[in-house]
């Protein structure tokens, strides 16, 4: 949820006035993951390359940008985390594809987060390539360049403390706050998008076939992008590929928090997004997912139902806990099932952790399945 400003890690981006994971959720990882093998570029056929480009200092590893041959010249969909090695990969990535950056046509970017759209301004500098997100991502994109970390780490520390969290865990940002120790956030000279992708719609790719499908809930704007053309290798069941984003990913458990949208209603629910948002996937069957880590796979609808099963365990989990007591959302998390004991999970994780039990919270409220308790401070809850 935070880079806290004694964990420099850089994994999480803080959103405007709130924060956002750009990754997936490391808690849902495996605990120690293999070190990540950077993967070499592959052509998928048809026209369709992946190229990894490296996150730094990060479990993850790398981004998996996709390139897609069109008739106006190739396009990207995202461009990776922005450091000078991630710009060399992908440079070199785009040559083994048999082109460069001066080449690309546009850039289609499947959410904000910054190991997807960190590049997208240097990408855009030298080739000229338009840029294109979902209007609800570009938002979030515009409220990230004008928030100032100061703002962000007293929001922060606001939640922290309507949360219930101790006052050990809140002390660093305070301390942060008041030594104005605070760094430079990620996104904060993220480009802003020049086109906007509409939901349903074919993008305006010449000679190809690519419609945008909207999947909110790991980001309110995210998009996966449905290539509806036969798949290069014969005897595939289903229609065509589909790009991911972190939508989808076969052995993780992508993010789910709040969208922190300043003002955004009690009633938004980005779990319940999510969810839908899987449905809906489930139901284009595509032949194969290319998602945006790790890699391909074909099952979606298998997938989508582990997600989905995954969710609806800690949501009973979830009032398992809130039945006969009432609980801060900070004693929730605490007693939650994580992929480490609570102990070993790091600050920073922490805090992704509260806003993961805060979506799965909310969905709880937003169904009548739980209910706050009038008058409490900090808030507790209890099963309705
Ligand atoms: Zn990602
Ligand atoms: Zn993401």
């Amino acid at each position: 949820m935070t880079n806290a400003p004694e964990e420099p890690d850089g994994h999480h981006e803080p959103g405007a006035g709130g924060s956002a994971p750009d990754a997936p959720d490391a808690l849902d990882a495996p605990d120690t993951p293999e070190p990540a093998k950077a993967p070499a570029v592959t052509d998928h056929g048809g026209g369709v390359w992946s190229i990894p480009v490296p996150i730094p200092d990060n479990p993850l590893g790398h981004t998996l940008v996709h390139l897609i041959d069109t008739d106006a010249g190739p396009v990207l969909v995202d461009t990776g985390w922005d450091d000078p090695d991630s710009w060399q990969s992908l440079v070199d990535g785009l040559a083994a594809c048999g082109t460069d950056v001066q080449a690309l046509h546009g850039v289609l970017i499947t959410h904000h987060h910054p190991d997807h759209h960190g590049l997208s301004a240097r990408v855009r500098e030298e080739s000229g390539a338009w840029i294109a997100m979902h209007p609800a991502d570009t938002d979030v994109v515009r409220r990230t360049r004008s928030t100032g970390p100061e703002d962000w780490l007293r929001h922060l520390t606001g939640k922290l403390a309507a949360a219930g969290a101790p006052e050990s865990h809140t002390a660093p940002l305070h301390r942060a706050l008041t030594d104005g120790s605070v760094r430079t956030l990620p996104g904060s000279t993220a480009a802003v998008p020049d086109l906007d992708i509409e939901p349903g719609a074919l993008l305006p790719l010449p000679g190809r076939r690519l419609r945008a499908v909207w999947t909110p809930g790991h980001t309110p704007g995210h998009v996966c992008l449905h290539l509806e053309e036969q798949h290069p290798e014969a005897g595939r069941r289903g229609l065509g590929r589909l790009f991911s984003g972190d939508h989808l990913l076969p052995g993780i458990t992508p993010h789910i928090g709040l969208y922190e949208i300043p003002g955004s209603p009690e009633t938004a629910d980005p779990l319940g997004d999510y969810l839908d948002s899987l449905d809906r996937i489930a139901r284009l069957r595509p032949a194969q997912v290319l998602p945006a880590h790790q890699h391909p796979f074909d099952d979606a609808p298998a997938r989508a139902a582990e997600l989905r099963a995954h969710h609806e365990q800690r949501l009973l989990e979830l009032l398992a806990l809130l039945t006969g007591r009432e609980r801060t959302l900070w004693e929730l998390t605490e007693a939650l099932s994580w992929n480490r004991p609570w102990a070993r999970i790091p600050f920073g994780s922490r805090n992704i952790a509260v806003a993961e039990a805060e979506a799965h919270l909310r969905h709880l409220l937003v169904r009548g399945r739980a209910e706050p308790v009038h008058g409490s401070t900090p808030a507790t809850y209890r099963a309705a």
